[in-house]
Parts: C-alpha cells; structure tokens; sequence
C-alpha cells in the first residue's frame, strides 16, 4: 500500500464520524502521492502523520445569558493545526453546523490555502455552535464577550490571529476584539477583519470575492477567454458572494442568480447588488426580500440556483453545496468555469465531473485564498502601525491570486498533473510546509 493511501486509512480510523475532515485529508493526500514518491524524506520523518494531526484542539463551554434572562450554553472550538510557517491563522465560525469535524477540515484546508499565499501564516479555524441568525445585538455580545473569555488564553498576535468566516463579520469581531482587549490590556493585532477605526486593513471586506474573481481571471485568460459579457451564478449572499458578484460585474460580467439558505433569486437583467447589500448588509433579512426591489426577478424554494443556465459558477455559500447532480445540469447548460468562494462546496464526485470533461475547476484552497492572503497584509499593517490605502491593498492581492494560480499551475504541471489545479494547489501548498517541517526537525 502506498505511503498516502495508508494514511488515508489512518485519518479515517483515528478520527471517527469526522467526515467533513475525513473528505479534505483524503482530496489532499490522493493529489500528493508523486510528491511523497519522489522525496522519501517526507515518509521516513513521519511528514504525512504529523500534518493529519493538529498541533492541539481547545474545546470549550461558551454560557451566556438571553433578552428572557435564561443561560443558554453553546460549544467553543479553536483548532491549531500547523505552525510550521507562521503563527496559526484562520477564521471563527458561528453556525448551529459546527462541530469538531468540520473545524478539522477547515483548518486543515487552511495550512495549504496559506502556504499558497506565499505570506508567513500557518493554519488553525474555530467557532461555535451558536446560530447568531435572529439574535440581538446585545445577545451576540454576550456570546462573543463570554467565547472570548476562554479563547484570550490559546491567542496571540505573534501565535494565532482568528478572523471571520460564517456568522462573523465586522460585528463579531468588534465585540470579540473588544473583550480581548478588555481582559489582556493589549493592543495589539490579534484579529483581522478589524473595523477601519480600530486597526481593521482596507479592502479586507472585499478581499474574498474580489480575489476569487481575480484568480478566475487568471485562469480564464491562460485560455483565451475573460469575464467579459459571461453570464455568471453566484451562490450564498454573505461576505464572499455579494464582492464576488461585485468584481465579476465590474469585468464585464452578468450575475443572474444568487441565494441563501432558504431559498435562490434569479434577474435576467442582472443582480442589483445595492438591493442585496440593504437586504444582507443592512437590514440582516432573507433573500426573499429581493422581488420587492426587482419585481421582474424571480424567488424559487424549490430547485437549485445550479439550474439557472449560466457561463461561470460560482460556489460561494458552504461545504457540499454542489453535488454530482448539479455538475451534470450546469455541464448540459454550457458551464464553462467554475470557481470555489466557499471551502469545497463542491463535491468530490461533482469536481471529478467537472476535471473529466474539461471545466476550468479552482478549488476554493487556492481561489479564495484572497481573505486571508488580506488578513495578513492587515497583521503587516498592525505590526508596523500604519494603514495603507484601498489601491495598494487591491493591488497586492491581485498579485497574490495572479501568483497563486501561476504556482498551481506550474506545481500540476512539473508532477505531471499538467492543467489539475486541485492537484497543482495542494503539491505547491504542502511543499512548503512540508520542508519547513523537515528544517524544524520532529516537532
Ligand atoms: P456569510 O455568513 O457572510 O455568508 C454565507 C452565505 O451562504 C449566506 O448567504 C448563507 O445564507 C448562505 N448559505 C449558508 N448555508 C447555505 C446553504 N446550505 N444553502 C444555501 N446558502 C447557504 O459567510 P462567508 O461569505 O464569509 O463565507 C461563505 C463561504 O466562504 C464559507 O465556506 C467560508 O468558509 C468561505 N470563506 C470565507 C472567507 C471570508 O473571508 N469570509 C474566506 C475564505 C473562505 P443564510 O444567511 O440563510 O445562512
């Protein structure tokens, strides 16, 4: 048995019912083995075993007190998988989803989508249970006050730097910062995703999105094509999603469907993204709410937004968003690209799909690795105490997603995977880390 297939069966066996992390290791060891092949240092240092395991895994109780006076108690979670690199970095996730297989898959996902930035970040993820989807402002003080409790002691601006992800934006971060602040006396950079008044890093908010649609910009070209006059679907109408939809219009491009969790829009005449920012941004409300600015478009429950014909998809809402099904009906529609915001929201049957009939597919570790790629111009900008503008952070984080695809592409090809840049990602990802490991000796 080969060395990645052995530890295939080991991730499975150790980590029992854990099947989101169980999908991400498995995805990631299948496209390493001519790597681990051609240097058998990786092997006889244990480099595999060492980065299927976390560094340490913090769980906690999270109790906090409702608007009715009752202590409600939710499950806290902070996964610190590799340092080799950096110190740990990766978001907090606030869904009533979250459990420790899930914050496993993230953060080890992470270790390579930060690797890949060429930034000296290494990887971690975290969050909770909690669902701050209908809560108040002052009960979403008290759960990120009594989270950051507990969490002040495993962080550190020099040892692990959370941000947003799913449930967390400028908010969160605000009440989580606060209360860091509060309880250590430092200021100092440990979270990004900031408010701009307080340490918070220009076109942070936007760098998801903006750097998805450049990574498919890069990918598009190197095949003759561009977002010019396409017709796009973008999933979710969180963070990723309404700056993905931003930067595609802003290239020529149509999006004519997004969604949430309840249910998907469609506008022929292409997404009003002002409607949608009052709707999510604004007034925190359901994508339902669209069909009262555009009376034209359309709100289905029924279906999938993947029905909706289009030239590029883009996935930016949650994992296993995209299944087999849905790869078919966008392959019959014409789909010509499709590009991860979210982390792998397709699955592994609908990618295999997509690779076997010749879609350009970019796994979401390479092509949203614009957030935090923007994190850590933030943590840079916090160290030195100075605030750059709007243009020279865009501008650097289009360079990165240009340099991310370039190295995908060229690790895929130099292993003999040419044009597989779920393959070319993680080689190029894992190499670095895994030679910095070597260096470091066994630790
Ligand atoms: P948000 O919470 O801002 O938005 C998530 C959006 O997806 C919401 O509109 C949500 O709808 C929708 N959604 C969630 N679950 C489903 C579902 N099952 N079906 C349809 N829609 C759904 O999160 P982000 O935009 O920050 O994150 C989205 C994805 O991108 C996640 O996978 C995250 O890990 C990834 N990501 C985010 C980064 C960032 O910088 N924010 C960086 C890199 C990756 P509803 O409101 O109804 O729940």
């Amino acid at each position: 048995m080969s060395y990645t297939s052995e530890m295939i069966d080991r991730v499975v066996a150790k980590n029992p019912g854990e099947k989101e992390f169980h999908q991400a290791a498995r995805e990631v060891l299948e496209s390493l083995a001519p790597v681990v092949e051609a240097n058998p240092a990786y092997q006889k240092m244990g480099v595999l075993e060492r980065l299927t395991e976390p560094d340490r895994a913090v769980l906690f109780r999270v109790p906090w007190v409702d608007d009715s006076g009752k202590v409600q108690v939710n499950k806290g979670y902070r996964v610190q998988f590799n340092n080799a690199i950096g110190p740990y970095k990766g978001g907090l996730r606030l869904h009533p989803s979250v459990n420790l297989g899930i914050i496993k898959f993230l953060g080890f996902e992470q270790i390579f989508k930060n690797s890949l930035t060429g930034l000296p970040i290494g990887g971690g993820k975290g969050g909770s249970d909690f669902d701050p989807k209908g809560k108040s402002d002052r009960e979403v003080m008290a759960f990120c006050q009594s989270f950051m409790t507990e969490l002040y002691k495993y962080i550190g601006a020099d040892v692990d730097v959370p941000a947003g992800d799913i449930g967390v934006g400028a908010r969160e971060i605000g009440f989580l910062y606060g209360q860091y602040k509060r309880i250590t006396g430092l200021y100092e950079g440990v979270l990004t995703g900031k408010g701009l008044t307080y340490g918070g890093s220009l076109a942070r908010t936007q760098a998801t999105g903006y750097g998805l649609v450049y990574f498919m910009d890069e990918y598009l070209r190197a095949h003759g094509m561009s977002f010019e006059g396409k017709r796009v679907v973008v999933s979710g109408a969180g963070n990723v999603a309404i700056y993905a939809c931003e930067k595609a219009t802003q290239m020529g491009a149509k999006v004519v469907a997004m969604c949430d969790s309840t249910g998907w829009v469609y506008d022929e005449e292409g997404i009003d993204l002002a409607a949608v920012k009052q709707i999510k941004e604004v007034e925190r409300k359901r994508i339902a709410e669209y069909v009262n600015y555009r009376p034209k478009a359309e709100y289905h429950t029924d279906g999938a937004i993947w029905d909706v014909p289009c030239d590029i998809a883009l996935p930016c809402a949650t994992q296993n968003e995209l299944h087999l099904e849905h790869a078919e009906t966008l392959i019959k529609n014409g789909v010509v690209a499709v590009g991860e915001g979210a982390n792998m929201p397709s699955t592994p049957e609908a990618v295999h799909l997509f690779q076997s009939k010749g879609i350009l597919f970019a796994p979401g570790k390479a092509s949203n690795a614009g957030g935090v790629a923007t994190s850590a111009l933030e943590m840079s900008q916090n160290s030195q105490r100075l605030s750059w503008t709007f243009e020279e952070v865009d501008q650097k984080l289009h360079g990165i997603m240009v340099n991310i695809y370039r190295n995908a592409a060229a690790a895929a090809e130099k292993y003999g995977v040419a044009g597989n840049i779920v393959a070319g990602a993680n080689i190029a990802g894992f190499t670095k880390v895994a030679d910095a490991m070597l260096a470091q000796g066994v630790v």
